[in-house]
């Protein structure tokens, strides 16, 4: 089946050789999958998934994208971008109340004429209230899109199942061909991102060890979910679908989703130093970390940490005095 896709994204990403950290770090090979750079607002990872998103909603004639996330949501805001680009409405679900200074993610999609609901309801909740409110929109004669968190869904992690391929190109042509010896970092948080990814390589049939760094859910209950929607996805392209086995989750939730550490600090200003790249405190640094760690703990390389973007959340960091103390 050939999936319907609406190019946002500007690929393929820079894949990065960071030959500061490994001379630090006195490691083999260490990448960077440059997907801050993909050039589609500050959408960072998710103009992957919204490239499938978007060809699906229209093939489908939808009018109206319905999202739900956290007021610094990174999907949330390019969801919304992407709706108003493409001609759609985008009703968006907040979890909490209006901020009073909103974040760059809310302001992004505020500017694109978005309609906000900010809802008293867990993040954790928001994905059934997305459903409720498309089911209320389908009421007043409209043709909503509704979005789970992240975009996980099999539609959604067609994304990362593309980019596995284009990964593979530019591992091949920085003579890595051996692709059994290659380690893949991701952050994860919805796992829409690793599910494609795990799709890709079964797909593809490279051997590359991928390790999900978890930010936000408890990793038994994300490497079901990763395992699903892999499933799914591999079904929509007539591909094999991943076993468990191939699935390695990291689990770094932390004292909870977004909570800062002074570990995530130090990893912001590793990659700042080293090689000049911000990552956000939320995922990449958490990714980065992560790492580090594999690398120490004696992980083959060439190992590739995949840059998943966060921008406006980098930025509030760095900016927050009070963040560094
Ligand atoms: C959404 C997001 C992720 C996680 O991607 P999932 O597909 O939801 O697992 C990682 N990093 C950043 C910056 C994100 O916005």
């Amino acid at each position: 089946m050939m999936a319907a896709r609406r190019p946002l994204a500007s690929l393929p990403t820079p894949l990065q050789r960071m030959s500061t950290l490994e001379s630090r770090l006195q490691s083999g090979p260490v990448y960077l999958k440059r997907d801050d750079l993909t050039g589609f607002v500050v959408a960072g990872n998710k103009a992957r998934p919204l490239e499938f998103l978007l060809g699906d909603a229209l093939e489908r004639s939808c009018d109206v994208l319905v999202a739900g996330g956290a007021a610094s949501s990174n999907f949330v805001a390019a969801a919304a971008v992407a709706a108003r680009v493409c001609g759609l409405d985008c009703h968006a679900l907040i979890a909490g109340p209006a901020p009073a200074r909103p974040p760059v993610t809310l302001a992004l999609a505020e500017r694109c004429g978005a309609t906000l609901h900010f809802m008293p309801a867990a993040r954790e909740d928001l994905d059934r209230l997305v459903e409720q409110h498309a089911d209320e929109l389908r009421r007043l004669g409209r043709r909503p899109y509704p979005l789970p968190r992240g975009g996980a869904t099999a539609v959604g992690a067609l994304g990362f199942a593309y980019a596995t391929a284009e990964l593979a190109t530019q591992l091949a042509a920085a003579g890595h061909a051996r692709h059994d010896e290659v380690v893949v970092v991701i952050p994860t948080g919805s796992g829409a991102s690793l599910a494609g990814l795990l799709a890709g390589r079964a797909a593809i049939g490279v051997g590359w060890r991928t390790y999900g760094v978890s930010v936000s859910r408890p990793a038994k209950q994300l490497s079901t979910e990763v395992l699903e929607l892999a499933g799914q996805c591999a079904a929509l392209t007539g591909t094999p679908a991943p076993a468990g086995p191939d699935l390695h989750l990291i689990d770094s939730v932390g004292a909870g989703f977004g909570r800062v550490t002074d570990s995530d600090r130090g990893s912001m200003l590793l990659a700042l130093t080293s090689e000049g790249v911000l990552v956000d405190p939320t995922y990449g640094a958490k990714a980065v970390t992560a790492a580090v760690r594999l690398l120490e703990a004696g992980e083959r390389a060439p190992l590739v940490l995949w840059h998943t973007g966060g921008l406006p959340t980098a930025l509030h960091q760095l900016t927050t005095p009070e963040e560094w103390r």
